[in-house]
């Protein structure tokens, strides 16, 4: 049986008033403030697919969509993960499952949580588990200054 492999990301972006939020492969219309970066700050996404690079050994986000790939500077999360899954099929692997927590105090996950699996599930044509969490008001993400995300990949060569 070939040797599955285990990938890690992190994601951190500050919050800014007045900007949509796009998390988890969602719009969250109601929320004051969104995450700021070059891209839709999808802390999740980036998470996600910074733990699928790492388990295939395929680098990180800034080296895959560095300066010699322009063309995917303002891309959606959505769209970086779909293409982080495509290149991980393409070394040989296949994705058993993604596992992703959000750390902040808001938005709450809970209430969308089924809603932004099926999102980041479609993005990378696998089951991914969305959770959340806070850190109780210590920290950046307490404070409301940014939001965070942890994400664990399991992929299995083909
Ligand atoms: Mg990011």
């Amino acid at each position: 049986m070939p040797t599955p492999r285990v990938g890690v990301g992190v994601d951190v972006h500050p919050l800014e008033v007045g900007r949509p939020m796009a998390l988890a492969g969602l719009a969250w219309p109601a929320e004051p403030a969104g995450c700021s970066g070059h891209s839709d700050g999808d802390v999740a996404a980036h998470a996600c697919c910074d733990a699928l690079l790492s388990a295939a050994g395929l680098g990180d986000l800034g080296t895959v969509f560095g300066t010699d790939r322009p063309e995917w500077a303002e891309a959606s999360g959505a769209r970086l993960l779909a293409e982080c899954a495509r290149l991980v099929g393409e070394a040989g692997f296949t994705i058993g499952n993604v596992a992703v927590q959000v750390i902040g105090e808001r938005p709450k996950i809970g209430p969308r949580r089924q809603e932004a699996e099926a999102a980041l599930g479609a993005a990378c044509d696998a089951p991914v588990s969305v959770s959340g969490t806070t850190t109780d008001g210590l920290g950046l993400t307490g404070r409301g200054e940014g939001i965070a995300a942890i994400a664990t990949a399991l992929i299995v060569p083909r």
